[in-house]
């Protein structure tokens, strides 16, 4: 018996030591080695020949030192090129992606998608999103939790895509003044304190990482900016967000109800438009962050008979982003905190980053604006130890660009070559260059 026993133990210990060495094996198999020519590390330093070590899905050094690569590790040689943190877009609608199928208006496309087909389609959106360098979302409103089915998804590696911060059920009232006809009950339908304290916790209790908030009118076609929930609602919806741990982001296209999400403490106000200088102060005051989504209202423009709106609302949109960009530029003459969100939705995906150059326009260094969509971005969603930087502790969120976006913001937007999101190399156009160089040659 003893020794039967002894050699149990034998047996056990050879297969332990086989069995960590084995893992030995592919943990160093897992760590890489990424070089940069220039790293922007959203830290406060520009680093010149920098090596990122990445262990599993984690930053563990940033050196320039060559002997400071494991040995074994795989070395990804993007020397050609300028790194920075993955980007985060903040407001995104990834479960609402539509195709271009001739003849069918992407408006009606997403009224007859069933839930799963839905999110079936936005892969092709989610996929859109990371090689536009986009490696984080924060998603602000889907139907049937959709956005919860898509990030769990996304982590679970079934979908490849960003790594989503999902709401549910917008909350908004019953019968917003804008499309004629019956309005079918949804979700997120909420009237008075109760009725909003009821749905917020609902959104909690279905597995939610934040609250949204519509707090007036203003979608699509449609610019108008009539506050919706008066201060007592959005002030209940506040505090039971926050009672919860959760943050909250409030829609207001008009400054009405975004004076009242300020004063009632929502962590971010998204579109605000015509907002009043006492509002503005009090959001510099408080590190209100705006998101105020330009550049999606240039979608709608772009692409409004493949949508299907009605001809004729072009005028009052093109006049609604020209307040945007105003008041944009004196919220961070203010010294108001951005995020960048693109609010994309349809086709508009991979085209995420493109609010970054009005954030230019607004008055902002390509260094601020790259700022709102990384370190700012990832203090709002709460996430500021772990996103937005390249730095150890870090996930492996890293993007190349070509060029230097610090002189150029429009590089970030259109010159992304290669995308690394949790340690795992998601986009690679690096090779086509390559190819190509040897061609001219
Ligand atoms: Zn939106």
């Amino acid at each position: 018996m003893k020794r039967i026993r002894l050699l149990l133990s034998i047996v056990l210990l050879v297969f332990g030591l086989s069995a960590a060495s084995a893992q030995e094996k592919s943990a160093a198999k897992t760590s890489k080695a990424v070089r940069f020519g220039k790293l922007w590390d959203a830290k406060g330093k520009l680093w010149t020949n920098a090596i990122v070590i990445v262990e599993g899905d984690r930053i563990k050094a940033v050196t320039s030192d060559p002997s400071a690569i494991p040995p074994g590790a795989d070395v990804i040689d993007l020397s050609k090129y300028t790194g920075l943190p993955g980007l985060i877009d903040v407001h995104t609608h990834m479960t609402m992606y539509t195709d271009e199928t001739p003849g069918q208006p992407m408006l009606k496309q997403l009224a007859a998608n069933p839930p799963a087909v839905e999110v079936f389609l936005a892969r092709k959106g989610a996929l859109r999103t990371l090689e536009a360098g986009i490696t984080t979302v924060r998603d602000l409103g889907a139907d049937q939790y959709m956005d919860i089915a898509m990030r769990d998804l996304i982590n679970r590696g079934e979908m490849i895509g960003p790594r989503m911060f999902v709401v549910g059920y917008g909350l908004y009232v019953t019968n917003t003044p804008y499309k004629p006809g019956p309005n079918l009950p949804a979700g997120g339908i909420a009237d008075g304190v109760p009725e909003v304290l009821r749905v917020v916790r609902q959104q909690i209790a279905a597995g939610v990482d934040l609250i949204k908030m519509y707090a007036s009118t203003g979608t699509d076609d449609d610019t108008t900016g009539f506050q919706t929930y008066n201060y007592e609602e959005i002030k209940a919806a506040v505090d039971t967000a926050h009672q919860f741990g959760k943050k909250i982001a409030i829609h207001s296209y008009g400054p009405d109800g975004a004076r009242d999400a300020v004063r009632a403490g929502t962590d971010s106000l998204e579109h605000a438009t015509d907002m009043d200088d006492a509002t503005i102060a009090e959001m510099a005051k408080r590190g209100t962050f705006y998101v105020p989504t330009i550049d999606h209202n240039r979608f709608y423009l772009d692409n409004w008979q493949k949508i299907g709106y009605a001809d004729g609302f072009q005028e009052k949109t093109k006049a609604f982003i020209a307040r945007n960009l105003e008041t944009a530029r004196k919220a961070h003459k203010a010294g108001v905190k951005f995020a960048m969100g693109s609010d994309a939705i349809y086709t508009m995906f991979g085209e995420n980053a493109r609010e970054l150059a009005w954030f230019v326009k607004a008055g902002m260094t390509p260094e601020q604006a790259l700022r709102t969509a990384t370190t700012n971005a990832a203090e709002l969603l709460g996430k500021e130890n772990e996103l937005g930087a390249v730095a150890p502790g870090y996930l492996a969120d890293l993007i190349a660009v070509e060029g230097d976006p610090l002189a150029d913001i429009n590089l970030a937007i259109n010159n992304v070559r290669w995308v690394m999101k949790g340690g795992a190399v998601v986009a690679d156009k690096t090779k086509n260059q390559v190819h190509q160089a040897g061609i001219t040659k």
